[in-house]
């Protein structure tokens, strides 16, 4: 969470600018906001199991983001925080099936799947490749944010502009291969 927070602060501004043409201009801001949050929260009281950082975390970011972005997000962290439980440790494997959960629960409440131009396009992909490495993931989440450019937005605000979404690449799969590069950097 602490490289995610630093990612996100040092990547804001592209953030925002991806946000720029296909939305309000806000997804930088609004995660620099979150992440910062987090990262405070986890500074005042650490949580002693990662199930328990990971809830903490999801709880910041739906309070202090107000975006699409953040109850989805805050989804994604509270569902795999919840599905590690009270472990003091986890392994690769049961966190890839956390996040499996967290993910679909993330498409459940945006009523979006893969192919929407959403963050999903990067978080599917990148669990799937989680089951082979966190540089995998990694990739695989960069790819998926790089080849939502060419695709009409149907969800979010994205999708109000129709075809004219097409050929920006969209700012939450863009964020959600910088979570995943945070992922990979502190596990390698
Ligand atoms: P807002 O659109 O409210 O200003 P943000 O700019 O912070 O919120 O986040 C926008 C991002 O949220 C989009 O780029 C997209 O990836 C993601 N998003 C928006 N709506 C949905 C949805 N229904 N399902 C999945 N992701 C979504
Ligand atoms: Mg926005
Ligand atoms: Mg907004």
């Amino acid at each position: 969470m602490q490289a995610a927070a630093a990612l996100v602060d040092r990547e804001a501004e592209r953030l925002t600018e991806l946000d720029s043409p296909i939305g309000d201009a806000d997804h930088g801001s609004n995660l620099q906001r979150g992440f910062t949050a987090v990262a405070k929260a986890l500074e005042a009281e650490p949580p002693v199991t990662p199930g328990a950082v990971l809830t903490t975390a999801g709880r910041q970011l739906i309070s202090t983001v107000g975006g699409a972005s953040g109850p989805l997000y805050g989804t994604l962290l509270r569902r795999t925080g919840k599905a590690l439980g009270d472990a003091p440790g986890v392994t690769a494997e049961e966190l890839r099936a956390a996040l499996r959960g967290g993910v679909d629960a993330v498409a459940q409440l945006g009523g979006s799947a893969v192919g929407d131009k959403t963050m999903l396009d990067a978080l599917d992909p990148a669990v799937e490749a989680l089951a082979t490495s966190f540089a995998a993931a990694a990739e695989a989440a960069e790819k998926g944010a790089v080849d939502t450019t060419p695709l009409q937005a149907r969800k979010g605000r994205a999708s109000y502009l129709g075809e004219r979404s097409k050929g920006h690449q969209d700012p939450g799969a863009t964020s959600s291969a910088l979570l995943f590069a945070a992922l990979a950097e502190v596990t390698a």
